[in-house]
């Protein structure tokens, strides 16, 4: 199968490797031809990095570079059965670029979004094809995660759900279907567990490393969810929850004041080697 991605970033590089290793021929579109270069370049030194822990051959990981090509304008998406879009988590960006693809696209093609929060009934109704158009929300790093939360949309059609759902278990993947309600499951449950430790900090119920000690030694959970806050960039935990906060209206997911003043003084994790731990810049 034909399919396309587009945006070459930490999801949209993932997607398109294990698309590509799965056997399908794929386009990865990035606004500049620098940038589809560098994705395809990461691409690579995770199929390396894949060979040396022998998990893939050499003959493999060469084909599936042999089944990437790239292109800077979304024309080139014409002929793919599926689009998945991952650029900027923005819904004047993603509007743009669904209504692109609705033109350029054949009227059989599925058209999902990797949004972790937007509403996909509201992207799906910038197109004329809403019974298609889907959330596959993977999880980062693509070629790791199993899951793919699939989001329903108002308008997505069972036959879309199905279409996705079978291509995502092809490629190894564990498809989980929920409906079109604000932070999806992922984030609804995530990110108040992480806003709640943050006020736990910020109230100095405990300091930063016992929160996450808890949560480690006492819920089994692979990172505190301090440490994890770092790792996902506390703007977009802070986004995150401001989605959830205005789309429920319940005072329940107000942003925690502490986690608005880290981002504000700059600190945003990892990304920024300052967030709730220290990190050495690259
Ligand atoms: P990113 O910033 O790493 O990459 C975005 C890419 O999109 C960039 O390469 C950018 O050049 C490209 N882009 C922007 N506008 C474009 C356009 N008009 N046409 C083509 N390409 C364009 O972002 P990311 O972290 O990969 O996130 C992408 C999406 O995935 C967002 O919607 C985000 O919410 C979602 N998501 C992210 C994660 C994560 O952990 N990073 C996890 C799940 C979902």
């Amino acid at each position: 199968m034909r399919m396309a991605v587009i945006g070459g970033g930490t999801m949209g590089n993932g997607i398109a490797h294990v698309f590509a290793q799965h056997g399908h021929e794929v386009t990865l579109i990035d606004v500049k031809a620098e940038l589809a270069e560098r994705a395809l370049k990461t691409i690579e030194g995770n199929l390396m990095r894949q060979v040396k822990k022998e998990t893939l051959t050499e003959a493999d990981a060469k084909a599936t570079l042999a089944r990437l090509r790239t292109a800077t304008d979304l024309k080139a998406a014409a002929g793919s059965a599926l689009v998945v879009e991952a650029v900027f988590e923005s819904f004047p960006v993603k509007k743009e670029i669904f209504t692109a693809l609705d033109a350029a696209c054949g009227p059989e093609a599925v058209l999902a979004t990797n949004t972790s929060s937007i509403s996909v009934t509201k992207i799906a109704a910038t197109t004329k094809r809403a019974d298609r158009v889907v959330g596959m929300h993977f999880m980062n790093p693509v070629p790791v995660m199993k899951l793919v939360e699939i989001i329903c949309g108002q308008a997505t059609s069972p036959a879309t759900l199905e279409y996705v759902t079978k291509t995502s278990q092809d490629l190894g993947k564990i498809p989980v279907t929920v409906q079109d309600y604000p932070g999806f499951i992922s984030n609804r449950v995530l990110m108040p567990m992480i806003n709640e430790a943050v006020y736990c900090l910020m109230e100095g119920v405990a300091e930063r490393d016992a929160i996450d000690s808890v949560m480690k030694l006492g819920m089994a959970h692979p990172m505190g969810p301090l440490t994890l806050a770092d790792f996902i960039g506390l703007d977009i935990c802070l986004d995150i929850m401001n989605v959830l906060y205005e789309g429920f209206g319940d005072s329940k997911y107000r942003p925690c004041p502490l986690l608005k003043r880290m981002v504000d003084a700059g600190y945003l994790g990892r990304k920024s080697g300052r967030g709730f731990y220290e990190y050495e810049q690259k």
